[in-house]
């Protein structure tokens, strides 16, 4: 499962990222809440420019695209090799066939990558389904009478020159290759994009409009300094901008009717009992029917209430998501949410907003990469330093006399497919020998001695150590932490990081 979240960097949001983290869809669901699950996989490249007109225009638009749907490629084109994957775990190289199970996203990432409309004013804004515009307020549809978007009639629509009759970009998609999953149905809204500040500030707005109408402006400011008297706690979130801006309406007042208390906390109490079961970390099919019912209750009271306060009649796209696409998901792909809140704000924080601030906000990119890259080994080795023998050395690469080193170089450097990291570690490891050779071992000149370079070796904890440029097919350098004895050296906390390059006995 892939996911995919725009966050601002500093605390002015001039600069935002949009980094991309991985998890296995085959973790347990109370696991996959953990941040440890996840892994930051890179940075999602985005295209800026200062000039409004340049901005909005068609071809920067298009050209955005292009680069995200080209970065995509490049970083899930290996899922489509058949021939799978091979993973060392619990020092065992094991072998794993994956796929793209979901890409879990906010609503504009989940248009780019399907490529649909972004404007809600279109024929089709869904990017799930076909639902013409003006029924995304329609809470009374049967489910078998959405026409769900899939590969192939999007094909065709584009084959065609019929895409905009579809609200969709004309634009081969990388992920109509992927033949096992359909991307309009794996990208998937998370909880919080779709709830927390989706449906609720929504719900919090039209109900202050409402209010508004009915008593005027005086119980609004009344209730705002209700709420500014309330001891800040933690976990207490107050929706600013809520409750800056008073929905404005005109026409005649008779035309409203008015909403009872008692029907609106009906609402309320609806909406929270749907939100507590939606938050259920696993469900079953009994499980499911209740939930829709209470999905299908709370909508069409919401509907009832307060579609004469918006001036869309609510035609919401995050309204027509929950209401039919919410339960489909979770059948096909499990409870959604394995990616809370809390899990984003530790991700970001820990992997993007931190290493932003130790940048010094030039080529950020390079710093922050290195400094995560850092932040990882540091987290999977222990803190305290343990001594670890290399226990045994397999796959044989070369052997060769140490006469036979400069001429052995010349040769690797004029391989193909060697890395240029094995080139770096023979360099490195002549300069080493020479040392050794001279100063520290009681070597005689005239003895031979030989070099055996192997691919990985195994160490005392059972971790193997990788420094092959051939390894099923890809180059393979375990990242390495070492305790220096030496103060020489400019240490974080007495450790240096690097590659293994090369293996040697
Ligand atoms: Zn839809």
């Amino acid at each position: 499962m892939i996911y995919i979240d725009g966050t601002t960097l500093d605390t002015l949001g001039r600069k935002s990222e949009y980094p991309i983290f991985l998890t296995l869809g085959n973790i347990p669901n109370l696991h996959c809440n953990l941040p440890d699950a996840k892994v930051f996989i890179g940075f999602l490249p985005h295209l800026t420019t200062r000039d409004n007109k340049l901005r909005n225009s068609k071809e920067f638009k298009q050209k955005q695209r292009d680069l995200k749907h080209r970065a995509l490629k490049y970083l899930l084109g290996p899922l489509l090799k058949e021939d799978g994957i091979y993973l060392a775990v619990n020092g065992k190289v094991e072998h794993f066939t994956i796929y793209l199970s979901s890409i879990i996203a906010d609503m504009l990432e989940a248009q780019d990558i399907c490529c649909t409309y972004k404007s809600y004013r279109t024929r089709c804004p869904c990017y799930k389904c076909l639902m013409p515009g003006d029924q995304l307020n329609n809470m009374n549809i049967k489910q078998d009478m959405i026409d769900l978007r899939n590969h192939e009639n999007m094909q065709e629509a584009i084959a065609s020159h019929n895409a905009e009759n579809y609200s969709i970009h004309e634009y081969d998609n990388f992920f109509w290759n992927f033949r096992i999953m359909n991307i309009y149905d794996a990208a998937a809204l998370d909880h919080m994009h779709l709830q927390e500040i989706g449906l609720f500030p929504y719900m919090l707005d039209y109900t202050r409009g409402m209010l508004m109408h009915q008593y005027g402006k005086q119980i609004i400011s009344k209730m705002d300094n209700r709420l500014a008297t309330i001891t800040r706690f933690n976990n207490l979130r107050i929706l600013k901008k809520g409750y800056q801006q008073g929905t404005k309406f005109t026409g005649d007042s008779n035309l409203y009717t008015i909403a009872s208390c008692k029907n609106l906390i009906i609402c309320y109490i609806k909406f929270i009992k749907m939100y507590i079961t939606s938050r259920k970390k696993k469900f079953n099919e009994d499980d499911l029917k209740i939930f829709e019912r209470e999905i299908i209750d709370w909508s069409n009271d919401f509907v009832n209430i307060f579609a004469q306060f918006s001036s869309s009649g609510l035609q919401l796209p995050k309204l027509h998501m929950w209401r039919y696409h919410t339960i489909h998901t979770i059948r096909r792909y499990g409870a959604l949410n394995g990616l809370t809140t809390e899990t984003y704000k530790t991700l970001h924080k820990n992997w993007i907003k931190n290493p932003y601030r130790m940048s010094n906000k030039k080529n950020t990119h390079n710093q922050m990469l290195k400094t995560i890259r850092r932040q990882i080994i540091t987290n999977t080795i222990t803190k305290k330093t343990i001594s670890l023998k290399l226990n045994s050395m397999k796959s044989l690469l070369w052997e060769l006399p140490i006469s036979e080193i400069y001429t052995f170089q010349e040769k690797l450097k004029h391989e193909e497919n060697i890395n240029e990291l094995c080139i770096e570690g023979m360099e490195h490891l002549i300069a080493c020998l020479d040392i050794y050779l001279d100063d520290i071992s009681n070597a005689s000149a005239n003895e031979e001695i030989y070099l055996k370079i192997y691919a990985n070796g195994t160490l005392s904890n059972g971790e193997i150590v990788y420094a092959t440029s051939k390894f099923h097919g890809y180059a393979r350098f375990s990242d390495v932490a070492i305790a220096m004895g030496d103060t020489d050296y400019l240490t974080d906390g007495g450790l240096c990081y690097g590659k293994a390059s090369i293996n040697v006995n």
